[in-house]
């Protein structure tokens, strides 16, 4: 996720107002890109909207002129990496290569090691966990 944070970032950092806090205003915009691609390489079924989320995070550093651009780079860019997690998560991989386990526990309470369903944080047998905690959030 590493390099999609920094693209982001190498394509806004030159868009940023220009005042006394303009060093303050860069600093804040990396790590705004880093927890947003952080969160959805790792969390990225409960993160949702992930591009207005970042952008929210971060328009205060542009000038009203430059929002519109700003926010088509960070939702190009969140697009592209939401896409590549996807894809490795279909092919049962975290972002960093190695393989997904089951979020749930097992009744002894050590973690679950299996593999979890495509496009899922559980396994066969803690499906149901997913579907309560979807019906709860719907609720
Ligand atoms: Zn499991």
């Amino acid at each position: 996720m590493y390099q999609f944070s920094r693209a982001v970032y190498r394509e806004l950092s030159p868009l940023v107002i220009e005042d006394g806090m303009s060093v303050e205003a860069r600093r804040d915009l990396l790590e705004a890109c880093e927890r947003a691609f952080s969160r959805l390489a790792k969390d990225r079924h409960y993160f949702a909207r992930p591009a207005r989320s970042l952008f929210n995070d971060i328009r205060i550093h542009f000038p009203m002129t430059r929002q519109m651009r700003v926010y088509r780079v960070v939702d190009r860019y969140m697009s592209v990496a939401s896409g590549y997690v996807a894809q490795r998560e279909q092919e049962g991989l975290s972002i960093d290569g190695t393989p997904l386990c089951c979020h749930a526990s097992t009744r002894k309470g050590t973690p679950c090691q299996r593999v979890p369903l495509p496009g899922s944080k559980y396994c066969p047998s803690h499906k149901h966990l997913e579907e309560t905690f979807v019906e709860i959030a719907a609720a």
